[in-house]
């Protein structure tokens, strides 16, 4: 209740600073009187927990199988927590790395004209009827019976959703083809064994794109745009991806690809060819093979996290819901279909597991929760004086590079020593930490600097900082 009453005191000052406001939440912001700008103090912040490795496991409630890293860091670092088996609350530091995420993904999707929807996750049994998947999925679909008595799933993918949809479309035209649909919602599938956290839970977020051509030629080109838009978008985020031939399985269709991390705790077992560009999952190959099939060279073995999956449909799907166009010669014919998903959740817990130590989360760049994290001294120390200073780098920061404006965390714990946050800033993993000590005080004054993604450490003035922060790329 205090609490409360001491934000709502501090309202009125927030409302005669002169920035707006309106785009963050009040109660994050301190020290607003005129002249300092709005500051994001870490003090006010959802506070990471550290936790052992014994409490993390007592919080999943589990007896030894916490097996993989980025399970385990995400849960020390309060980055996710438990909410049941497979299910996981995504905490303040996930929910704006997954909506860089995100952003970066509409970026690809709509620079190869795909249009963002958004379907429900209830959908109705007879949907799934239609194309005998009712059984087919078998226990992996999460079934449900509303009041009326009617059968629905929480969907796990969205083939007769969208299909129907394009179907109740009676007056497409080949000239609105290529249709490239996308949306990026919450997934449901009943793993019988959910594990590795984020990796493969029972709740997921994944974008789902679904496209119409009015050709088998049209559709072919829809599916590399699209291959090539995910290879960009690993690009992008600083990850090696393999793409995979891959077995088509319950989705159905003609092709198939796979995109893949290579990392030791995938679950996919992979064969690539060093000499030419094959490789496969191992399951679409006869078992006993050991050479390309391309080349004939050796192949070798690795293993993968699939983070993505393209699937070309042919009219498996458009041919049972009646999804047509008027064609060029003004009569009906059925749409060339292809489906196309990522991971969203998984593709940022793979990253993490991939890119972190052991003790520490490393993010891609572009999907850091927050850029910067900017350390004063410690209140009472010797260099106390330079907190003025890290203030006044604090204001600069956001004026000169206005990209990185709400990415920059002021560590305002200033009981504790620049050692134990500087600590705390290693295992969140800010891409540049910035401390004010010693050498502030010189003049000019110098920051200290620790790139944490190339692992420099630097002394820089305040221009120098400017201009490394500069080129930051925000998403
Ligand atoms: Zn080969």
């Amino acid at each position: 209740m205090e609490g409360l009453l001491t934000r709502c005191r501090a309202l009125p000052a927030l409302a005669t600073c002169s920035h707006q406001l309106s785009q963050y939440a009040p109660q994050r912001f301190h020290h607003c009187a005129p002249g300092r700008g709005k500051r994001l103090m870490l003090s006010r912040m959802f506070q990471p927990q550290k936790l052992r490795e014994d409490q993390v496991l007592s919080l999943e409630g589990r007896s030894g199988d916490l097996t993989c890293k980025s399970q385990r860091l995400m849960l020390q670092m309060g980055l996710i927590h438990p909410a049941s088996p497979g299910c996981y609350h995504l905490l303040p530091y996930t929910v704006r790395a997954m909506e860089k995420l995100v952003r970066v993904i509409d970026q690809e999707m709509q620079t190869i004209g795909g249009q963002k929807v958004n379907m429900p996750s209830l959908s109705p049994a007879e949907l799934w009827r239609a194309t005998k998947r009712w059984d087919s999925m078998g226990r992996e679909l999460l079934r449900l019976r509303d009041r009326h008595g009617k059968d629905y799933c929480l969907g796990p993918t969205h083939e007769e959703a969208i299909t129907a949809l394009v179907a109740s479309q009676k007056t497409l035209s080949y000239k609105q083809l290529p249709f490239l649909l996308y949306q990026v919602t919450r997934k449901f599938r009943d793993e019988p064994r959910p594990r590795f956290g984020l990796l493969r839970g029972r709740e997921f977020y994944m974008k789902d794109m679904y496209t119409f051509d009015s050709s088998p030629e049209a559709a072919q080109l829809t599916y590399s745009l699209v291959c090539d838009a995910y290879s960009s978008l690993f690009n992008r985020l600083g990850l090696r991806c393999i793409k995979v031939q891959a077995d088509v399985g319950s989705i159905g269709g003609m092709v198939s690809h796979e995109f893949q991390l290579p990392v030791d705790v995938g679950e996919d077992r992979l064969v690539v060819c060093p000499s030419c560009h094959f490789s496969a999952n191992m399951e679409t190959l006869d078992s006993s093979r050991t050479n390309c099939p391309a080349c004939q060279g050796p192949l070798t073995e690795t293993k993968g996290i699939e983070v993505g999956h393209t699937f070309y449909l042919g009219t498996k799907y458009s041919s049972i819901f009646n999804a047509q166009f008027i064609n060029v010669h003004g009569k009906p014919s059925l749409a060339e279909m292809g489906c196309y998903g990522l991971g969203v959740t998984r593709i940022l817990a793979a990253a993490i597991e991939v890119l972190s130590t052991e003790d520490c989360v490393r993010w891609p760049g572009l999907l850091a929760p927050y850029q910067v994290c900017l350390i004063p001294p410690k209140k009472g120390s010797k260099e106390e004086a330079a907190a003025e200073l890290a203030g006044d780098l604090y204001n600069h920061i956001t004026e000169a590079v206005p990209q990185l404006q709400g990415e920059v965390l002021l560590d305002d714990r200033t009981h504790l020593t620049i050692g134990n946050r500087l600590k705390d800033a290693n295992k969140l993993g800010y891409p540049f930490v910035i401390i004010a000590a010693k050498r502030a005080l010189d003049d000019p004054a110098h920051f200290e600097v620790w790139c944490q993604n190339t692992g420099e450490v630097v002394f820089l003035t305040r221009e120098g900082v400017l201009e490394l922060l500069s080129q930051v790329q925000v998403v």
